[in-house]
């Protein structure tokens, strides 16, 4: 057991943790730098996020999902269960270049909703499941360390493998995020709200948000490899 420990928080495998974190600072700091570029950038069309999210719904012909305004800072979102799409404060009523593409691209998720977009299914059935793994990880393996023998290794193994539900997660999230930006970028387009230069720029903003969405899975990822570092051997030489 001393072995694990009270050393297990600075043990060099912690390197990974820290390096997940410093991607994902990383990655948050350019798509807001990116944003905040893109966000003095006004369309040609002069139509607002929540206006230009109105015209791509009813196109997509999708009646039923409420467009409303949440405060903060691009804590937009679509909710599949409320159908509801929820803007920020900068996307809302901004005409920018960057506001478009972020409401375009939370109608992607509705869109897909609409359609029945299989990874978007499995993905919103697995908030749970992620939810519960990630949350009972660190106690089934802490229970396990004060197991010796086969009892040990089978909570810290259940433990090992919760995590990874969590880590599914994150790699599920990839895909309908990348599909969700196709989509917006092609209905901005069919619908006329922005031009092909616009589009250059809005391609920027959207991409700089999807690299967030990778950081978090190659985070989860060092984090998973980490537990397997430091535990995964330990079935083998507790007896
Ligand atoms: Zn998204």
């Amino acid at each position: 057991m001393y072995r694990y420990g009270m050393y297990y928080w600075w043990d060099p495998t912690y390197i990974l943790v820290a390096i997940g974190a410093i991607i994902c600072l990383l990655a948050s700091a350019r798509v807001n730098m990116t944003y905040n570029k893109y966000a003095k950038y006004r369309s040609m069309s002069g139509m607002t996020g929540a206006q230009a999210a109105e015209r791509i719904l009813h196109s997509a012909g999708i009646y039923d999902v409420t467009i409303r305004h949440i405060s903060g800072n691009l804590t937009d979102h679509y909710n599949p269960t409320q159908k509801t799409l929820s803007l920020s404060d900068s996307v809302y009523n901004s005409t920018s270049v960057a506001a478009v593409g972020v409401a375009a691209h939370e109608c992607g998720h509705a869109i897909q909703h609409h359609k029945g977009y299989m990874p978007l299914t499995f993905r919103s059935a697995l908030v749970p499941v992620a939810n519960f793994g990630s949350a009972l990880a660190w106690p089934l393996i802490i229970i396990g360390l004060f197991f010796n023998s086969q009892t040990g290794s089978l909570f810290i193994t259940v433990g090992i493998l919760m995590f990874s539900l969590a880590v599914l997660f994150q790699l599920v999230t990839l895909p309908v995020e990348f599909n969700a930006s196709g989509r917006a970028l092609k209905c901005l387009e069919t619908n006329g709200i922005l031009g092909a230069d616009e589009l250059g720029k809005t391609k920027k903003v959207l991409k700089a948000a999807a690299f967030t969405y990778v950081a978090s899975a190659a985070s989860a990822i060092l984090q998973l490899l980490r537990l397997v570092l430091l535990f995964g051997g330990r079935g083998r030489d507790s007896d």
